[in-house]
């Protein structure tokens, strides 16, 4: 296998394929790992992944500088800034939710990077940075790609069976392909992030904030804390010939004398997700497949679950547990996710303040940050398609319906271990019934499925729930004897695999 890229989506790539026993070759053109501190805020689903894959811990590890920075701030500037309560989502009866085992996490790209890929190259995958694909050809037997090494001036060509391309928004391997991208285009005008580095840890002491929106009429925008301390990025609007220092230190308010401007980076919020998302035996992962704007910051977090739905498609192919249409299900699956999260986060306001006065079509945040999103077909029996039952999204309302992450229930007093934990790798199936009979059923399916007994009311009395493994229900129902057949039908591709368009993703 090889991966193009190695951002935030193709390290979590690798490491996803690596977890189900791949083999796997990663290519980064550039020497190092992102010196921007884009991405910074990492969803309870992505956290989930990281649990999966046993590195949730060093994350939480390299986000301990932004621990206590979950409030968002508003003022004329910063020293004048105080902070906004902190949104505590609930439940339709009002009750707190927790909706997964994992905490949201607050970490800078430039920091979350670097211990991915450690990650990656401690769990055994080939990654070679300063490393570029320069072409590749696609045929019925497998990729041929075309490899640059920068530093040795080397090229090598590998023959893989299959390339995903986590190659950024600009993805060459997507131009290659000649996929086009659908979707609104620009949101609102271009934008600016100004990295500087100030000792404005006093200034912040109890006021600890993730952004802080600046409301002077001479230097509006929004600031985020990158460390907390001594990092900081500037995000306003318009182009980048200013004097930043000045318009800075009006944002501040406080004469930082030790302020030093280190990258000025122009971009521009887009909304624009590929036309397809897989052609032969190459698939398009994380920017290369959807750009969206950072407001609900789900640009990352949507790139991580891509990696994590092709993952085992791509392991159970390559061990000849699944026939090669299992991997149309990616496509059939993801691209409406990628689509959903593109339109949530191009719906949702950067004005702070107004966070709270929704559009109407704006689903529950738990929804995006939660894995709340029902897939409509795909690698399912009995999914919204076909008639199954839907996934509401203005409320947060997990029931285990097929095409959805499986609700979380802690399974010990300790909370330690949940519902999430029983499958990932592998398959599972969850029962509210006497699970001799389920066991029995089990015993021929193609693949070891075991059966956990939960607590009576996690699910109807005599249901059942077949986990993939990615934690999503691939099938729900009552008859003991059914889970191995389905099992078979989903890796056999047999099962209702619909390609949706995307005329008819957007709606
Ligand atoms: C201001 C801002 C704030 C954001 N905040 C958040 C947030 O809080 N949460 C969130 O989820 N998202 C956020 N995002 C979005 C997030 O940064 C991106 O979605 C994410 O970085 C995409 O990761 P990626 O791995 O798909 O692509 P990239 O990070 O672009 O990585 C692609 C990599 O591929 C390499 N590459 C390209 N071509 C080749 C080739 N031919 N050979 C080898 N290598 C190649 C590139 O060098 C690059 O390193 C934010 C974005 C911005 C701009």
């Amino acid at each position: 296998m090889l991966v193009a890229g190695g951002g935030l989506v193709g390290l979590t790539t690798a490491l996803v394929l690596r977890h189900h026993g791949v083999e796997v070759t990663l290519v980064e053109k550039r020497a190092t790992t992102s010196p921007q501190p884009k991405a910074r805020r990492f969803h309870r689903r992505t956290m989930e992944v990281f649990r999966e894959l046993g590195i949730a811990g060093l994350v939480h590890e390299a986000a301990r500088d932004l621990a206590e920075h979950h409030h968002m701030a508003a003022g004329r500037t910063l020293a004048e800034a105080e902070q906004l309560p902190l949104w505590l989502p609930s439940a339709p009866d009002g009750t707190y939710l927790e909706p997964g085992p994992e905490l949201p996490c607050l970490v800078a790209q430039d920091v979350l990077e670097p211990v991915l890929r450690s990650a990656a190259a401690e769990a055994g995958a080939d990654v070679r940075f300063s490393t570029e694909l320069t072409g590749f050809t696609s045929g019925p037997d497998g990729v041929v790609a075309e490899l640059h090494d920068r530093a040795s001036g080397r090229h090598e060509q590998l023959h893989v069976p299959f390339l995903v391309a986590a190659d950024g928004a600009h993805s060459p391997v997507r131009t290659a392909l000649g996929i086009g991208r659908s979707g609104r285009g620009a949101i609102g005008g271009p934008a600016v992030n100004v990295y500087f580095r100030a000792d404005l840890a006093e200034v912040v002491h109890g006021r600890e904030f993730n952004l802080c929106q600046i409301e002077h009429p001479d230097a509006p925008g929004a600031l985020a804390s990158i460390d907390g301390r001594s990092r900081w990025v500037f995000m306003a609007g318009g182009g980048t010939e200013r004097d930043w220092a000045a318009l800075l230190r009006t944002a501040l308010g406080v004469p930082a004398p030790d302020l030093e401007v280190l990258s000025v980076l122009a971009w521009q919020p887009e909304m624009l997700v590929a036309d397809r998302f897989s052609a032969g035996r190459v698939h398009l992962a994380g920017d290369a497949a959807h750009v969206m704007p950072p407001f609900a910051a789900t640009g990352a977090n949507t790139g991580i679950a891509d990696a994590h739905n092709l993952g085992w498609k791509l392991a159970a192919v390559l061990t000849g547990a699944a026939a090669p249409d299992l991997l149309d299900s990616y496509d059939a699956e993801r691209r409406p996710a990628g689509w959903f999260a593109a339109d949530q986060s191009s719906r949702r306001s950067a004005d702070l303040r107004s966070a709270a006065t929704a559009d109407e079509a704006l689903a529950h945040p738990f929804v995006l940050a939660a894995g709340g999103f029902q897939y409509p077909s795909g690698a399912l029996v009995g999914g919204p398609d076909e008639g199954g039952e839907i996934e509401p999204v203005d409320v947060f309302a997990p029931a285990g319906r097929v095409g959805t992450r499986v609700p979380h229930e802690w399974l010990d007093e300790a909370h330690t271990r949940s519902t999430l934990d029983l499958a990932g790798p592998g398959w599972a199936l969850v029962v509210n019934d006497d699970p001799a009979g389920w066991e029995h059923g089990a015993a021929s399916a193609p693949l070891p499925l075991p059966v956990h007994r939960l607590a009576a009311g996690f699910l109807p009395e005599g249901c059942a729930l077949l986990l993939r493994p990615d934690q999503v229900v691939g099938w729900r129902g009552t008859d003991p004897t059914a889970p191995a057949d389905v099992l078979r039908r989903l890796l056999t591709g047999a099962a209702k695999c619909l390609r949706t368009s995307a005329a008819a993703v957007r709606t």
